[in-house]
């Protein structure tokens, strides 16, 4: 079976450092092993129009934003194949037929878009798109034969939908669909990166994140203002790193290297818990410790996008001719699904 890799990201905004921790990270590292067949990744405009129907601008503009950002953090356009989901109409098809072998309850339970409609107030304005994006992701995931998802932690109910589907047609007609694998961070932290306030996971709609974008001052003031921990006033009181989205970024993204360079009086960052929890270290000094941790992955990032921002026709091209490519394969699918439905006319046609 051939190796297929698929990913989404939703051009609602600037990608962030929660995109890095998990999905990035992840394609960064398959992209440097290059032991797959197809790699694939597909910014998600029409599922981001599922809670912007009235924002058009807002999704078609961050569709180049999206793609500047994955090539600025590392994505070579030669190795993986980036394009827009709305330029593969296939998958309005697909996910049709599909919405037939989903229920409402199978839907409203899905813990992810249990929460997703909490944060956006929709508990009485939901879009019937919204409640059905899990089936449309489907599609995309099932158009293309893909094998293994790369995602953070909220993906996973969705890869399962996704699992459930293909099951449940290839049950219902024939075996067309390949069943896919969620491929998660190892680490719990790098699956779901809190936001800034602490209160929920960092997330371009929640206003709560530290873009790869954001210039040097930018993220040092968000860093400045992070939640720690509430109770943690003066430098000689104990703190909680548990919860402490300063603690929790740097578990994410500090390595012992940063320690020599940056805070050489720690050994590691076990030894900077230890003091923090038992009083004697102030938040600033281990803010300031992140703020060099983020600097460093960030900068190089910024200075790519900065060269990035001059080729934007050569992007558009890009992602268009990739689509192209794309629809060939999805199209190709849906003939395997009318196949197997026995909704295929041909021989009646003269
Ligand atoms: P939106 O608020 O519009 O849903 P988002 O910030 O949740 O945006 P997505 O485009 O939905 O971003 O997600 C893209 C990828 O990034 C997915 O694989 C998702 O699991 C992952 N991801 C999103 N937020 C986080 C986070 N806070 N920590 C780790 N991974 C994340
Ligand atoms: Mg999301």
């Amino acid at each position: 079976m051939k190796k297929t890799i698929l990913t989404g990201i939703r051009p609602t905004g600037n990608l962030h450092i929660g995109h890095y921790s998990s999905a990035i990270r992840l394609m960064l590292d398959i992209q440097a092993k290059g032991d797959y067949d197809n790699f694939y990744v597909m910014i998600a405009d029409t599922q981001a129009l599922t809670d912007n129907a009235k924002n058009v601008d807002k999704v078609k503009n961050n569709v180049i934003q999206v793609a500047i950002d994955l090539l600025a953090a590392g994505l070579n356009a030669d190795k993986c194949t980036i394009f827009i989901q709305s330029q593969v109409p296939e998958l309005f098809e697909m996910s049709g037929y599909f919405l037939n072998l989903v229920t409402v309850a199978r839907l409203k339970r899905n813990p992810t878009i249990k929460e997703e409609i909490k944060q956006r107030g929709f508990e009485n304005t939901l879009p019937v798109g919204f409640l059905t994006y899990p089936v449309s992701q489907a599609a995309d995931i099932l158009a293309f034969n893909t094998t293994i998802v790369p995602a953070g932690d909220d993906q996973a109910p969705m890869v399962e939908q996704a699992r459930e589907i293909a099951q449940s047609f290839n049950n219902s007609y024939k075996n067309v669909f390949i069943l896919p694998k969620i491929q998660l961070p190892d680490a719990k932290i790098l699956a779901r990166l809190p936001g800034t306030d602490g209160k929920i996971k960092m997330s371009k709609s929640a206003g709560n994140s530290i873009y790869l974008c954001d210039d040097e001052a930018i993220v040092k003031q968000k860093i400045m203002n992070a939640y720690t921990d509430p109770n943690h006033i003066k430098v000689s009181d104990p703190g909680k790193v548990d919860g402490n989205v300063v603690f929790s970024y740097l578990d994410a993204f500090c390595k012992s290297e940063h320690f020599e360079k940056y805070l050489p009086e720690y050994k590691n960052l076990d030894e900077l818990k230890d003091h923090y929890k038992r009083g004697g270290l102030g938040d600033v000094k281990v803010k300031l410790f992140l703020n060099n941790v983020m600097q460093e992955l960030l900068s190089p990032i910024r200075i790519k996008r900065a060269q990035l921002e001059n080729n934007i026709d050569e992007i558009y091209e890009m992602l268009f001719a990739n689509g192209k490519k794309m629809q060939k394969i999805a199209a190709k699918k849906i003939q395997e699904m009318h196949d197997a439905m026995g909704i295929n006319y041909e021989k009646f046609k003269n």
